[in-house]
């Protein structure tokens, strides 16, 4: 059985884990995958992808089927002038998704913690099938689309599209 890992890194409500938790798992209740939570890590010294995976990779072990993905409560950036909403990397089986630039108050905006939410939960899922080797899809509504921006991640789908879907099922069951 191939697991999913969640790892909060940073204070992240728990209830809010718990809840994206619920959403990934319903979202993927109809494949062969096992998600779970693990315990909050803190932040690293430093905001950087490679940073932030480090954390993650002492939780590894040498089970192949086993994937994370890091929740992070921090703005995350190659250098001073970008930032990063999502990486993977394939070879260690992790990814993480930056929180902060997925809330509307970030840029002052009345605060909406479903269109946050529903930012995330499409962030994770799209991590979590680039993990198993699904590749990007040309359809703007399907999760697996290439979003360049927060506009087009909420006009997404909170699904994969009915190309996507298969091959995703398809995938888990050579792993
Ligand atoms: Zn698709």
């Amino acid at each position: 059985m191939i697991r999913i890992g969640l790892v909060p890194i940073g204070k992240i409500p728990e209830s809010l884990v718990a809840l994206l938790t619920a959403q990934v798992k319903d979202k993927l209740k109809d494949s062969a995958l096992l998600v779970e939570i693990h315990p909050a890590v803190a932040l690293p010294e430093k905001n950087t992808p490679a940073f932030v995976l480090a954390r993650l990779a002492h939780l590894l072990s040498n089970n192949q089927q086993k994937f994370l993905i890091g929740l992070v409560e921090a703005d995350i950036s190659e250098s001073e002038d970008d930032f990063i909403y999502n990486r993977e990397e394939h070879s260690r089986r992790m990814g993480l998704v930056a929180l902060p630039r997925l809330r509307p108050e970030f840029y002052k905006l009345p605060a909406n913690e479903a269109v946050f939410q529903a930012r995330v939960l499409k962030l994770i899922l799209r991590e979590i099938a680039l993990l198993l080797g699904l590749s990007l899809c040309q359809d703007n509504k399907c999760l697996m689309y290439h979003a360049r921006n927060l506009h087009e991640i909420d006009i997404k789908y909170p699904s994969f599209c009915l190309d996507c879907w298969p091959q995703l099922n398809t995938k888990i069951s050579k792993i």
